[in-house]
């Protein structure tokens, strides 16, 4: 069970060991936008990674898709973004701040205490200019969300994959939000990137097809590591149901700041398809050929944040224990998405070790994302790797000059095993695909050192 942590040890691990770092820190920052650093990037490639091994390669009936982030300004018309996607929000007459309305602050702002104007409506799109003019007739979006980049190439998709319903696309990108109060760190912010995967169905199988989507999306985070306790399923109620769902749920996690959204799973009929039908004037249904009808499909929509995902991995695998007297902070994240996999550790920078050293981190960086480090004493080195997640250091020693083998030492039980160093990779290998510590390779031994 790992210790619950507040945001601000979160926040400074991540920019302490270069998971996450401020937009623009040098200048200032800028509001909530954030940079990924060396090991956040790994770790957010592990995260859509695992995304897509399970939403589409593991899978016959999902395929993929890259759309571009601007889209034909029409899309935002008929999607009902141009209209619908505005939050009432209030303004503070001093010093022109703007809160949401619904968040029941009062008559005062929280910034200043000035008084704050009647509740207006804002788009939370942002705008931009095509081409060199900047006139009305050239503004263009920045997509709020993935999914419509699937809806209007929903024909494009079907016409070369021939696939039959019920079937899927899934996309990986940019969304951009122009969020009134964003905050808690990378939980809400003004870009961030999204994980969506629009599921075609036959009308009629719609609430099956979302309560499927809810177990098998539900069970993705806990297979990732996430404690079942941190996790829960919420239905919105009829009130809160965007315009195009009939119904939706959210994935909840429990943030230091409470329960929040991790990921939405939504019926959203065929209000999509119909809108860009009707919109772009072009027929967007499917041909069923045993019937000979014509279907229009209706969708069900898991769509999860990346950062969002990231940060609950983050806050979930935070631990820290008492070891040999002082506090260990642990990262117990699973080996699938932790940013390094496996840390080579000569003992000390004598010259005898480094080249051996050195030989065994050349043979292990093809195959894992690993990391040589020969500064400080070996239990510091153990310490940062703990920190930053790493499931095995590998240490090569004076012994291994004589015996060819090296100590693989495990992060969250810190036993350590001595393997040869030939098949050290082989298992590495079967370790990080979850295989059992106390499995030793032929000459392996438990390490008595
Ligand atoms: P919220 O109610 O928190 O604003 P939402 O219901 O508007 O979220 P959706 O439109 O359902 O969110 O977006 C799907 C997913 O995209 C969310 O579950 C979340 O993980 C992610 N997401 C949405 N907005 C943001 C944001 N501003 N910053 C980070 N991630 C976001």
């Amino acid at each position: 069970m790992s210790t619950r942590v507040d945001m601000d040890k979160i926040v400074s691990l991540c920019k302490r060991r270069g998971f996450i770092f401020q937009s623009s820190e040098i200048y200032g920052g800028l509001g909530s936008c954030w940079d990924y650093g060396p090991l956040g990037v790994e770790l957010k490639r592990n995260i859509k990674e695992a995304w897509w091994r399970s939403m589409v390669q593991e899978r016959d009936d999902i395929v993929g898709l890259d759309a571009a982030i601007l889209m034909h300004p029409q899309t935002w018309q008929a999607s009902g973004h141009l209209e619908g996607f505005i939050d009432p929000l209030v303004e503070c007459k001093s010093c022109h701040l703007r809160w949401r309305a619904d968040e029941g602050r009062g008559k005062n702002c929280p910034h200043c205490g000035g008084e704050l104007t009647e509740p207006r409506l804002f788009n939370l799109m942002f705008k931009t200019f095509m081409g060199p003019v900047e006139e009305e007739a050239s503004v263009v979006y920045l997509r709020p969300e993935t999914a419509q980049g699937i809806f209007v190439n929903f024909s494009n998709v079907l016409a070369c994959t021939r696939k039959k319903l019920p079937f899927g696309i899934a996309q990986i990108g940019k969304a951009f939000r122009n969020e009134i109060t964003p905050g808690n760190f990378i939980f809400r912010t003004r870009e961030f990137e999204q994980m969506e995967m629009e599921f075609f169905v036959k009308p009629g199988s719609d609430e099956e097809w979302l309560n499927y989507w809810l177990e098998e999306r539900f069970n993705w985070y806990l297979r990732l590591g996430i404690n079942q306790d941190n996790l829960r399923l919420r239905r919105h109620s009829q009130e809160e149901l965007a315009h195009y769902a009939r119904d939706c749920y959210d994935i909840e996690y429990l943030f230091p700041m409470g329960w929040a959204e991790l990921e939405g799973i939504a019926n959203r009929t065929d209000f999509d398809l119909v809108q860009h039908s009707h919109y772009s004037g072009k027929e967007l249904s499917y041909f069923e050929e045993e019937s000979e009808q014509r279907i229009l499909p209706y969708i069900i929509e898991p769509s999860a944040g990346v950062d969002r995902s990231a940060l609950a991995f983050l806050i979930d695998a935070y631990d820290e224990e008492l070891a040999e007297g002082e506090t260990r902070v642990v990262l117990r994240l699973s080996p699938s998405l932790a940013p390094v996999k496996v840390a080579v550790l000569p003992l000390s920078r004598n010259e005898r070790l480094v080249p051996l050293a050195k030989e065994v981190y050349t043979q292990l960086r093809g195959s894992f994302m690993t990391q040589y480090n020969d500064s400080q004493s070996i239990g510091r080195r153990y310490r940062r790797q703990d920190e930053i997640g790493t499931p095995f250091c590998v240490t090569v020693d004076f012994l291994s000059l004589e015996d060819h083998q090296a100590t693989i030492r495990e992060r969250d039980t810190m036993k350590q095993i001595r393997v040869p160093i030939e098949v050290l990779k082989a298992t590495l290998a079967a370790k990080l695909s979850g295989e059992s510590i106390e499995v030793l390779p032929p000459g392996g031994m438990i390490w008595r050192g």
